[in-house]
């Protein structure tokens, strides 16, 4: 595979970059200390047209597709994952709508994210079922022209700030993942609120919310794609979005360990910089490895993505790249504390926030046990043919 940029994937790397280091970077320990969703760095994205990379250009996009939005996440990731958060939400908010929506839906949900007009969030995780998610209990019941929904959703990433939610249900609850649906819930819907906030060890920038639906009246026309065809939407959704998680992970490594790299080079310790000892070096060069290995898997799900490849018999390459990038940032930034000793440990120190931002990294959007699950179905239905 080829992974040498365009000019305008560089161009894109390099605005990114850009924003990260002048406007993401000095606002990243208040969001963290306050918790507060950043409008400010919302409407920069708005303003340069980073949120709109995830779509073509007929939709307000600018056609980059999940490489360039990849590519800026990354970029964002290195100073602050709750900002680098809110360019992945573009697209796990929508990616089944681009995929099964209606042109209707289309103009409206995705063109309206990709202008920065409306914001979406994707509820699927429940109290009952997360990694399981084949068994969620939220209910949709045909009355008419609409659904009535009932039930609850949890951990809801940017619910606060939302306008409308890609929400999963069932339709016919004793199928299986074959009685699942998919809406558009929009935030004003009759029945619907959103609940109480968590209070959580990282990406404090985006805040996590319930969904809850108290006989929620959703018009017929928000289903997106099929009734009870839904499990697989849902989880083309997921496939599609994991290069971005992947890419938060990327960016979260490099961030963290440059940061201890640079600290060790000026730290003396028994006579010389702390990145002379040997033991340090070796810490940096495991790190540094994986961060090399984590991007070309990285890029290569973002173009497998790209050519429309986020289906099962793909997904593996998919979930290899999330659970391969993430797990390195728990590593460097696990690392990047150990080598900046005492320091590390304290607030002041950028590794303290990115070691707590880090460890959601393996847990959402399938945690990395479910992206084994994933690769190891796909080596047994000999999808992996390595003779
Ligand atoms: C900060 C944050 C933001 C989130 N944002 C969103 C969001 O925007 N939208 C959304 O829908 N959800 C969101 N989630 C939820 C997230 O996707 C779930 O937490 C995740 O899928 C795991 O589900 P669970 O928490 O129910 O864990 P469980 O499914 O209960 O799993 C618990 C543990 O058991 C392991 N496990 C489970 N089953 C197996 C198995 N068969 N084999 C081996 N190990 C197994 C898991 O890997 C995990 O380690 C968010 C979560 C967090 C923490």
């Amino acid at each position: 595979m080829n992974f040498y940029l365009t000019e305008e994937q560089q161009l894109i790397r390099d605005t990114a970059r850009r924003i990260a280091r002048e406007v993401v970077a000095p606002r990243a320990p208040e969001l963290d200390d306050t918790g507060i969703y950043p409008e400010d760095i919302f409407q920069v994205y708005k303003e340069t047209g980073l949120l709109g990379l995830g779509f073509p250009e007929e939709l307000g996009g600018s056609g980059a597709g999940i490489f360039g939005l990849a590519l800026a996440i990354e970029e964002i990731a290195k100073v602050d994952n709750a900002c680098a958060l809110i360019l992945l939400l573009t697209r796990l908010s929508t990616s089944a709508i681009l995929k099964a929506g209606t042109e209707e839906q289309k103009r409206k949900y995705c063109a309206g994210t990709a202008r920065g007009e409306l914001r979406g969030a994707f509820g699927l995780t429940e109290p009952g079922a997360g990694s399981d998610s084949a068994n969620i209990a939220t209910r949709a019941v045909r009355k008419g022209n609409e659904y009535i929904l009932t039930g609850t959703k949890c951990y809801i990433s940017g619910a606060s700030v939302a306008d409308f939610f890609l929400v999963a249900a069932k339709t016919d609850p004793g199928a299986g993942s074959r009685g699942f649906s998919v809406f558009i819930v929009d935030r004003d819907t009759p029945g619907f609120r959103v609940g109480r906030e968590d209070r959580k060890m990282g990406v404090h920038g985006v805040p996590t919310c319930e969904l809850i639906f108290e006989e929620a009246r959703v018009p017929a026309h928000n289903l997106v794609g099929r009734e009870n065809e839904g499990f697989k939407l849902i989880m083309w959704n997921l496939n599609s979005v994991r290069p971005c998680v992947a890419a938060r992970g990327v960016g979260t490594a490099e961030g963290a360990i440059q940061y201890a790299v640079d600290y060790a080079r000026q730290r003396q310790t028994f006579g010389q910089p702390l990145i002379e000892h040997q033991a340090i070096q070796m810490m940096i060069a495991e790190v540094a490895m994986h961060i090399e290995a984590s991007r070309l898997l990285t890029y290569q799900a973002a173009l497998l993505v790209d050519e429309g490849k986020a289906d099962r018999e793909h997904a593996h390459f998919l979930s290899m790249a999330k659970a391969f990038a993430t797990e390195t940032a728990v590593e460097a930034c696990d690392k990047a504390l150990q080598i900046m000793g005492g320091l590390g440990y304290m607030h002041e120190s950028l590794t303290e926030r990115f070691y707590r931002d880090a460890r959601q990294l393996t847990i959402v959007e399938g945690t990395s046990q479910v992206q084994r699950l994933i690769i190891a179905r796909a080596v047994k239905d000999n999808l992996l043919n390595w003779y």
